[in-house]
């Protein structure tokens, strides 16, 4: 591998219309700390007649692995889409290092990497010949490129594997080399559009680990699409959009500690009458979701065998379980984050402590 540009047989071409300008790498200095390095304010954006978000604002700080979480259809790719400058909103503005993604797109782009959910590598090429490639679009070029090449093939851990066509490559290893075009210009900001999605829960470990060293060492603020709770989780903070609305923002933390002390569901064969007797007998908040009665409620385990023992034989079971972040969507909408004939990939169904009560 000494010398790569052979391997290519020809410089590669910039693309017509070359977005290459629009690319160079950045030569402003990186933004003090305080301030918010994504500004998104009131944002709204229609699609015809259909409202796809409707006036979201948050702001994302430098060196932050920020979650957008919502169910499909929430608004986070019209969302993405905005940031990343591929659509104008209809009014609002969203600002990446002080640029504004509507009347500076092409300066905002200098500051950004995004990696969309759709493969963008060439599985013919070589794992280096992909990011020659990738380099001379955003306007490298020579001895530098080499280096950059060899300094993120190192990053993402695939130095070794640099001659390898692609199309031999792993999932994981795949979205490896997509994060590596997306950061190959040094950007301040590494858009992520649900990333994991087709890998297998090794190489999404394997991302998620990498996305948190890439926010230490290099400080580069993330913002990652997921529809899926457990990711969601490991980001310092989320916005959680539902149907265009910002219903939520905050650390996994807070937001689930806002809902304070434990969730209890109850399986009764009339939901509805229990619920209003619970609500009668205990006073406290309980709902009917998907034939399930729900309450949010201190100590749990004490309140379960009061219920039990008030209602006997009404309750065909019963589970106690610590908030999670499903249940902060649940607390801010009324409503389950995946619909009822949407199931949940396996991974995101948290066990809860479930019990059949005897009869
Ligand atoms: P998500 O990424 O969270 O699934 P989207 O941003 O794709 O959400 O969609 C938000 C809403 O906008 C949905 O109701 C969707 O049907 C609608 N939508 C998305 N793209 C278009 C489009 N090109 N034309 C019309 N409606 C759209």
């Amino acid at each position: 591998m000494d010398d790569n540009r052979t391997l290519l047989g020809v410089e590669w071409p910039v693309a017509p219309n070359s977005s290459a300008l629009d690319f160079a790498p950045s030569a402003q200095p990186v933004k003090l700390d305080s301030e918010p390095i994504i500004a998104v304010r009131d944002l709204l954006h229609r699609y015809q007649d259909r409202t796809a978000l409707s006036g979201v604002s948050f702001e994302v700080r430098p060196a932050e692995l920020f979650g957008l979480l919502g169910p499909n259809g929430s608004g986070k790719t019209t969302l993405f889409r905005i940031l990343s400058t591929l659509m104008v909103p209809t009014s609002g503005s969203a600002t990446i290092a002080g640029f504004d993604a509507i009347r500076q797109p092409a300066a905002l782009r200098r500051h950004i990497g995004v990696v969309f959910q759709a493969q963008s590598v060439d599985l013919k090429l070589t794992a280096y010949e992909n990011l020659w490639h990738q380099g001379h679009l955003y306007g490298l070029r020579g001895p530098d490129l080499k280096t950059r090449i060899n300094e993120i093939l190192t990053r993402v851990g695939l130095l070794d594997r640099s001659a390898d066509r692609v199309e031999i490559f792993s999932g994981g290893m795949q979205r490896r080399i997509e994060l590596a075009k997306g950061l190959l210009h040094h950007p301040e900001v590494l858009l992520l559009d649900e990333p994991t999605t087709g890998l297998d829960p090794g190489a999404r470990r394997d991302l998620w680990q990498y996305l948190q060293i890439l926010r230490d060492q290099e400080r580069v603020s993330v913002i990652v699409t997921t529809h899926l709770m457990e990711e969601a989780e490991r980001c310092d903070r989320l916005a959680i959009l539902n149907e265009g609305t910002l219903v939520a923002l905050g650390t996994p933390e807070a937001l689930t500690r806002e809902i304070g002390g434990d969730v209890i569901l109850l399986e009764a064969r009339d939901p509805q009458t229990l619920a209003e007797r619970i609500r009668n007998k205990f006073h406290v908040d309980a709902t009917v979701m998907e034939n399930q009665v729900r309450l949010e409620i201190e100590n749990g385990h004490r309140f379960v065998p009061d219920v039990v023992e008030a209602f006997p034989g009404e309750i065909q079971s019963l589970s106690v379980s610590k908030p999670t972040l499903e249940d902060v969507f649940i607390h801010r909408t009324g409503h389950r984050f995946w619909s009822e004939d949407a199931e949940p990939p396996p991974e995101t169904g948290k066990k809860k402590n479930k019990k059949k009560l005897p009869h």
